[in-house]
């Protein structure tokens, strides 16, 4: 057991890191304020390999590990939480659609995915099905054109701004295996989008609704075969789990370092406030929890690499707790700053709310309960 990165994963993480430092956090809190979803510089990450890093190499992907692809978001939030997230989903739909596409749909999606030319959103929750996503309703039936969608989803990221949607909608018998997976042009005739909802937090990219109304779909859009769909879509939210919780763990580290220099430069009671022994331990107990997090992510990550059969389980424990512990050290590194924490000319609010969000999103963190708990009854199996 090894904890130290190699030389491959610094230099990755390294160059994450830069990107961060010149692209990104000069640019977060315009993005943030004037809801702005940066496509250029979006394009300049899928140059770096940042829309597809582990995507087959076979679709024209990085093919990296998904402890890799951590290292990697880690240092990209530290930049722009709202950005890096969306990223995170664009690399689950480009993973998809390498790893599930027919051939003919790879050739199509995959290079202009993979550069940024083209962003996708993945589209899973419906009004009806957010938790319960095997309730969805959303039917995709066959016809001599093809497949016929119709329904609507909610909530998707990136949504209206971006250019291939995965979809999942029901093409069988209720419940889960009914459930199909298809990759659909996002200008379709049929499909329209609803308002750009206003949010708490990631306003670097927008939310909106979707309807279908007899949207056709080729059949060679059809991700793997009838009733894999939702297989498809869990495998990809283990991975998107991992992201998000990096992303909260990026964040949180970047509160922290923030949060740390401003108790040496804020002087109150005649000495810079860094003196005062019980913000010493606050800093001290963010620190831990927070390594104890990515420490908690990266293991997710690499029983998801070696296909471990818990994989499922340690990535909703992590998510449900990366995710926590995120949220509480930007709601700690807050009330380190008093009043400045709360008003904009510092990132401390922007932080706070933009990890809001990952305790509810890709599965909220009481469903991350459920997961973990039904693995821990079921007969036989452990959490080693
Ligand atoms: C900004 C944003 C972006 C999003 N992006 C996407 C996207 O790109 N694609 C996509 O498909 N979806 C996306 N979502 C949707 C998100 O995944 C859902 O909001 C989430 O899964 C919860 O579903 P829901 O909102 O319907 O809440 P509900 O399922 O109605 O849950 C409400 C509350 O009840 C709790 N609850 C539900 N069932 C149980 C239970 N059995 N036991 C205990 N507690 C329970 C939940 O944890 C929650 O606290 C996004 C959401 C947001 C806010």
């Amino acid at each position: 057991m090894d904890f130290e990165l190699n030389d491959d994963q610094k230099a990755f993480a390294d160059m994450a890191s830069q990107f961060a430092r010149d692209k990104l956090m000069p640019m977060a809190a315009e993005w943030d304020e004037q809801q702005t979803f940066p496509k250029q510089i979006l394009a300049e990450a899928g140059e770096l390999g940042f829309l597809s890093l582990y995507t087959p190499e076979q679709a024209g992907g990085l093919a990296l590990s998904r402890l890799d692809a951590s290292l990697i978001f880690e240092q990209l939030a530290m930049g722009c939480t709202s950005t890096t997230a969306f990223m995170t989903i664009h690399n689950m739909v480009t993973w998809m659609v390498g790893s599930f596409g027919t051939q003919a749909a790879i050739e199509s999606y995959c290079p202009k995915l993979i550069s940024g030319e083209w962003l996708g959103s993945y589209c899973l929750t419906e009004p009806n099905a957010g938790s319960d996503a095997a309730a969805l309703t959303t039917s995709a039936k066959l016809t001599e054109q093809g497949y016929v969608l119709n329904g609507a989803k909610v909530f998707i990221s990136g949504a209206g701004d971006t250019d291939v949607l995965v979809v999942m909608a029901r093409t069988g018998e209720a419940g889960a295996k009914g459930i199909s997976a298809f990759i659909v042009p996002a200008d379709s005739q049929g499909i329209s989008y609803g308002r750009k909802e206003p949010k708490m937090g990631w306003n670097s990219q927008p939310t909106r609704s979707i309807s279908f109304d007899n949207v056709v779909v080729p059949v060679e859009n059809l991700l793997g075969e009838e009733g894999q769909g939702f297989t498809f879509a869990m495998k990809g939210l283990d991975g998107g789990r991992i992201n998000i919780a990096t992303c909260s763990v990026g964040t949180a580290q970047q509160a922290l370092n923030q949060a740390t220099q401003y108790l040496k430069e804020r002087k109150q009671f005649g000495q810079p406030l860094a003196q005062f022994q019980a913000l010493q331990f606050k800093l001290a107990d963010m620190a831990t929890e927070l390594v104890a997090a990515r420490q908690m992510v990266r293991l997710a990550a690499s029983k998801l690499d070696q296909g471990s059969s818990d994989a499922t389980a340690y990535c909703a424990m992590a998510k449900r707790y990366a995710t926590d512990i995120g949220f509480a050290v930007c709601d700690q590194a807050l009330q380190l700053y008093g009043g400045y924490g709360y008003i904009k000319e510092y990132p401390m609010e922007r932080y706070f709310r933009d990890v809001r969000v990952h305790q509810i999103l890709e599965g909220t963190n009481e469903i991350m309960r459920m997961i973990v708990a039904r693995r821990l009854l079921q007969e036989g199996a452990q959490l080693l």
